[in-house]
């Protein structure tokens, strides 16, 4: 299975605007972090399953920096603007067959609620992407040649979902884990698991707690996401190296692929 970041960064994105911090105004392109979201890809090119998780405010532009010609499903960890905003762009992608969209019920009322007219009667040429919120439960299930399982995280006070495939796991927005949630963690071998900063935050994992969560895991090989402009990559790459050399802690970035 492939996994390529489409993006890397926390809410406001890096650089934010209107600020010139040194990350913001940093010339490595690896300091540029679109809001987080992985494409997933398993099988034969040309007939390969595409599974993208979280559809930001930069989702065309991630579309067609990882040539995306086609998708399998959709899922969302949670429908927060910097998770969902770009969810109108998945449109080209939607001419053929309706995308399914996953996500836990409150998630999935969100984005009925942010997306109200995608879900109403309106009238032709209206130019809506064709989508089907589906709730997955509990279990696990199939999209193409990928068996994904929902994880349930809180994000702050509210329940959102993480997603496993095979020994690959993708976590963000995650403030706890809750217990039952480790259970279906076991034998994950490659983590991404959200760290904003170094010191911690009332809805956000700082880098250390992320950290310790795939320890807990066992994850052999942790990748940082959601990070936002207080450090440049190479000193999250110090940083990560410091406190989770046994994990493979490592800081993300937008364009970094990965086999898991
Ligand atoms: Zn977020
Ligand atoms: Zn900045
Ligand atoms: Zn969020």
């Amino acid at each position: 299975m492939r996994v390529l970041f489409l993006g890397s960064g926390t809410s406001f994105g890096v650089p934010v605007i209107g600020c010139g911090c040194r990350v913001c105004a940093s010339a490595d392109p690896r300091d540029s972090r679109y809001r987080a979201s992985v494409l997933i890809q398993s099988g034969a090119a040309g007939s390969e399953t595409s599974i993208v998780i979280d559809s930001g405010p930069e989702f065309r532009l991630q579309a067609l920096r990882a040539r995306i010609t086609r998708l399998d499903a959709l899922l969302l960890t949670h429908a927060h603007a910097d998770h969902v905003g770009g969810l109108d762009d998945v449109r080209p992608l939607t001419h053929e067959v309706e995308l399914p969209v996953y996500g836990n019920a409150p998630t999935l009322a969100e984005t009925r609620e942010r997306f109200g007219y995608i879900f109403r009667d309106t009238q032709e040429g209206g130019g809506k992407p064709r989508v089907e919120l589906r709730d997955p439960g509990a279990g696990a299930f199939r999209v193409g040649s990928i068996e994904l399982l929902p994880i349930p995280v809180l994000h702050g006070a509210l329940p959102i979902l993480g997603w496993r495939a095979g020994s690959f796991a993708y976590i963000t927005d995650c403030s706890e884990l809750p217990e039952p949630s480790y259970r279906l963690l076991e034998g994950v071998e490659t983590l991404v698991v959200n760290g904003l900063r170094r010191q911690p935050h009332s809805t956000h994992f700082s880098l250390g707690q992320g950290i310790a969560a795939a320890r807990r895991i066992g994850a052999k090989r942790t990748w940082l996401t959601h990070m936002n402009h207080e450090s440049t990559h190479e000193e999250l790459e110090e940083y990560c190296a410091s406190l989770g050399a046994d994990v493979g802690a490592r800081p993300a970035y937008d364009g970094l692929e990965l086999e898991a």
